[in-house]
């Protein structure tokens, strides 16, 4: 079989696929017809709860491919063994004498096996350990068996007695290459075992761990051949060498790794954020980043390394191909978005660790935490790892309790996403324990009656909720539709004979269980009551023409601008849909109106909208199309609406037609190499040419001319205006040219220079240099002294043209002949000077005594003063 993705869709109770078997659930129950009884796979597989170790050892990653033999009711124990013994010594040629093996303490039919019946490790090899050991599980209910380890055996330690050292600890000597697992039961939620109808061997084993040992470097993938070519990238990046130094080669095992992982979790189709998967993706980048500047690399050599795994691995993984330039593009900007706060935070975390130790403390406030986490992005988990490494720990409670205060308060409605996990879990426990599951009738009924079979108020189970309770509930069959695929999950009313509320979402909390969250309004909710569930039937039709209009525009733009537009993202509610793809640039005004045309083309020819449960091959090969990292059953449901066939498990339309219109109110980027089109569809739209024509008819009303006329007139308008303009700056200089004049012919002659000096009254700095400027480009050779107030304030301004600034000097002139009278301050140039005073009063005597000296200076005076 192949790989499954590592996001098993509207699964919130599985964080991401971290075992090769989880896929194969529904088999191992019995729950489902397996294609085979025996499998082989290659699952790539992404485990959280590794994080910490990844640096710390060279031989547990969080992303690693998991080999997978499964034998679903058919061969068991014995045969498991025999076969794996035979792959790793003969096959692969691994030196028997060297592994060990566990089995479980009450496991007698194991031991004896390896022991007795094959023979293949004297009793001292085989160690029986307990629970903690030797068991598997997915989760708190669900498969449940014992299991037997494979282990290589590195020989003694330095420092470490043998009888200090089994396998079970971590002591270096045992590395873990094998685990076959026997899933026999199916445990409860009350902790009883349930034989399964079948048993059925689960073989786990690290494709990294084997390599290492074939490789012959035990407990060091990044000396494997699957690691080097990263390795080596960063070490010719930030000219360090791997296996120089300890604290170097933590940094470079945790760049490799994280950005190994952040492609393969970009390619399935998850980005940063602070919620869930989107979380631990942010958590892998920017602890990759960290230690990347503590390598010496720049910004950007994240996102390098994600292209090299992309080259390294994307001949088995294709998810990577069509991935590329999103896996560069989303680590780029998380990188980027990081370094910009991480000098910062970095700062001001060393100050709380210099302050903690000052005050003989041992731990940082929850205050600092979350100011690092809210204000300059780091993750908690990465504000502990540098605490840890100077000494101290991190207020962890009061960290959770400021983040939840925040949370609730920026979220109106109750919604479980930061609880998701829990949340589902919760809810698979009910559905493994009781059965608990509800149908979904919401493709054909807006409302219904049914039967209420779960209530919960504050994260326990309730025989009835009353007036005011914030209540989650599960019905036997709900026509609410749970948020997917981009479509929000329904709002609407539930009424019992005792009480009613008012349902404010509805969500997938495990496979098969629908759980809506309300509010009581009125009386109580029982367990078992009789419901009449109403949808708000105005939400979910506007929410439904935005879907189809959704996938008609997909469809338009693959159409228009090729198949290089895959889907990044959608939200489908009722006042309007937004849809996020990959695009290199912005649309032009053009194909914006194409693609509007195009979609309104398909709406009217009113297509009926069929939905078609199908095998997913005779989905694919028809044509439809299917979303990256979206995990599909065998049966699928395929939307097929006018020029468009999608998978989708969402509501639509009837016909196309249903939608009236469709508008993009929006087409912008949203981050490099994605575009984001919003668009409103039926009432909305209409709506939105009411608000564009009524805009247009205050305009025309302020025009004073009919709507149609208002681009004409708004030009006009723009033209006289432009008219005006000019005609005012002609008038305001010919106004200064006839003042030029006229003081010009009033000018002095002093031999052959002229001396234009005068107070023109009303006059600023600004107004005075251009007159007097516009004077010294006609006077030839001459001195002007003008003066002028403004306000009650004077001003006066003096040019001397270049040839007579050896007798007279502008700046000297105004410093200390001009601005002592007038009680001012100022200067320039020896052409050029101006000052301002305080003194009105005294601008004409200063303009005469300036005229005296400026003639004193003309008639051969020299300018000392
Ligand atoms: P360990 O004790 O080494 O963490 P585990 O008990 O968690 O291993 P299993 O859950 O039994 O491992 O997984 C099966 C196999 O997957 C192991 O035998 C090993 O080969 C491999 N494996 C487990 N965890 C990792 C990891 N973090 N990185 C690489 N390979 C791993
Ligand atoms: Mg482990």
């Amino acid at each position: 079989m192949h790989s499954w993705p590592l996001i098993l869709r509207d699964d919130p109770s599985v964080l991401f696929t971290s075992a090769g078997m989880q896929p194969l659930v529904p088999y191992f129950l019995g729950r489902k017809q397996p294609p085979a009884k025996r499998i082989v796979a290659v699952q790539k597989v992404f485990r959280a709860t590794d994080i910490d170790e990844v640096g710390r050892d060279g031989y547990h990653q969080t992303f690693f491919e998991m080999l997978g033999n499964f034998g679903i009711g058919d061969y068991w124990k014995k045969e498991a063994i025999e076969w794996g013994w035979e792959l790793l010594t003969k096959v692969f040629g691994f030196d028997g004498s060297k592994l060990v093996a566990t089995v479980h303490h009450t496991d007698e039919e194991a031991f004896e096996i390896w022991t007795k019946t094959l023979a293949l490790l004297p009793p001292e090899k085989v160690f029986r350990l307990g629970d903690e050991q030797n068991t598997w599980a997915l989760g708190p209910t669900g498969l449940y068996g014992t299991d037997s380890e494979v282990f290589i055996d590195n020989g003694p330690q330095p420092g470490v007695a043998d009888h200090d050292c089994n396998p079970g600890e971590n002591c270096g000597r045992y590395l873990e290459i094998w685990n076959y697992v026997f899933q026999e039961f199916d445990r409860k939620a009350d902790g009883t075992l349930t034989p399964l109808a079948k048993k059925n061997i689960d073989t786990g084993a690290g494709l990294e761990r084997i390599t290492q040992v074939l490789q012959g470097v035990p407990g060091d993938v990044y000396r494997t051949d699957l690691f080097q070519p990263l390795v080596k990238k960063i070490e010719s990046l930030s000219g360090k060498k791997y296996g120089d130094a300890q604290a170097s080669d933590t940094s470079i095992r945790i760049v490799a790794e994280h950005s190994r992982a952040a492609a393969f979790i970009i390619a399935d189709g998850i980005v940063p954020s602070n919620e869930f998967r989107g979380y631990v993706l942010r958590r892998l980048i920017r602890r990759a980043a960290m230690h990347g500047r503590r390598l010496g690399l720049k910004t950007g050599a994240l996102s390098q390394l994600g292209g090299e795994v992309t080259k390294i691995m994307q001949r088995h993984y294709h998810e990577l191909t069509s991935a590329r330039d999103r896996i560069t593009h989303v680590m780029a900007e998380e990188e980027e978005k990081f370094e910009r706060t991480l000098a910062n935070g970095l700062a001001m975390l060393n100050e709380a660790m210099g302050r903690a130790s000052a005050a003989g403390e041992r731990t940082i406030d929850a205050d600092t935490a979350f100011r690092l986490h809210d204000t300059y992005g780091f993750p908690l988990e990465m504000t502990k790892e540098i605490a840890t490494a100077g000494g101290l720990t991190v207020d962890e409670r009061g960290f959770r309790r400021l983040l939840e205060t925040q949370r609730s308060r920026s979220r109106a409605t109750a919604k479980f996403t930061q609880d998701a996990m829990r949340f589902g879990q919760f809810y698979s426990g009910l559905r493994e324990s009781e059965g608990l599951h509800s149908d979904f009738v919401g493709y054909t009924e807006l409302q219904t009656d049914a039967t209420i079979r779960s209530l919960v108020v504050g994260g326990a189970r309730v025989e009835a909720a009353h007036e005011g309770a914030d209540v989650e509930i599960v019905l036997d069959r709900t026509p609410f539709y749970p948020e997917g695929g981009g479509q929000v999950g329904d709002r609407g009313t539930l009424t019992t004979d005792e009480g009613r509320a008012l349902v404010a979402d509805t969500q997938t909390a495990a496979p098969g269980i629908i759980v809506m969250s309300a509010k009581v309004v009125d009386g109580v909710l029982r367990l078992s009551a009789k419901a009449r569930v109403v949808v708000d039937e105005v939400l979910r039709r506007d929410t439904m023409r935005n879907h189809t209009a959704t996938h008609l525009l997909h469809a338009t733009l693959r159409n228009l601008l090729g198949d290089d537009v895959h889907q990044a993202g959608s939200l489908v509610h009722a006042p309007n849909l937004r849809f996020d793809f990959t695009f290199g640039r912005a649309l032009t005004p053009e194909e914006i109106q194409r693609v509007e045309d195009d979609v309104n083309d398909a709406i009217l020819d009113n297509a009926n909208v069929h939905a078609r449960v199908m095998p997913l091959d005779e989905a694919l090969a028809s044509g439809a199309m299917a979303l990256f990292g979206e995990k599909y059953d065998n049966e699928v449901r395929v939307v097929e609406a006018g020029p468009s066939r999608e998978l989708c498990g969402g509501t639509h339309c009837h016909c196309t037609g249903d939608i009236g219109l469709f508008q993009i109110t929006k087409e912008e980027s949203i981050g490099a190499g994605v575009r984001r089109i919003e668009a409103v569809t039926g009432v909305g739209a209409i709506r939105e040419v009411r608000d564009t024509r009524e805009r247009l008819g205050r305009a025309a009303a302020a025009l004073r001319v009919p709507p149609a006329r208002v681009p004409e007139a708004v030009a006009q308008l723009i033209e006289s205006r432009e008219r005006v303009e000019k005609e005012v700056a002609k008038l305001q200089r010919s106004g200064v040219d006839s003042v030029a004049t006229s003081l010009l012919e009033q000018a002095e002659v002093v031999g052959p220079a002229k001396l234009v000096a005068a107070n023109v009254g009303d006059g600023d700095v600004a107004q005075l240099r251009a007159l007097s400027d516009r004077i010294r480009e006609v006077i030839g050779s001459g001195v002007i002294v003008l003066g002028g107030t403004r306000d009650g304030k004077p001003s006066v301004v003096v040019n001397v043209t270049k040839d007579l600034t050896s007798s007279v000097d502008a700046d000297r002139l105004v410093k200390q002949v001009l601005a002592p009278i007038i009680d001012g301050r100022g200067g320039g140039r020896p052409e050029s000077a101006s000052a301002g005073g305080r003194d009105a009063t005294r601008l004409a005597e200063a303009i005469e005594t300036a005229r005296t000296t400026v003639r004193e200076r003309l008639n051969g005076g020299s300018d000392r003063s």
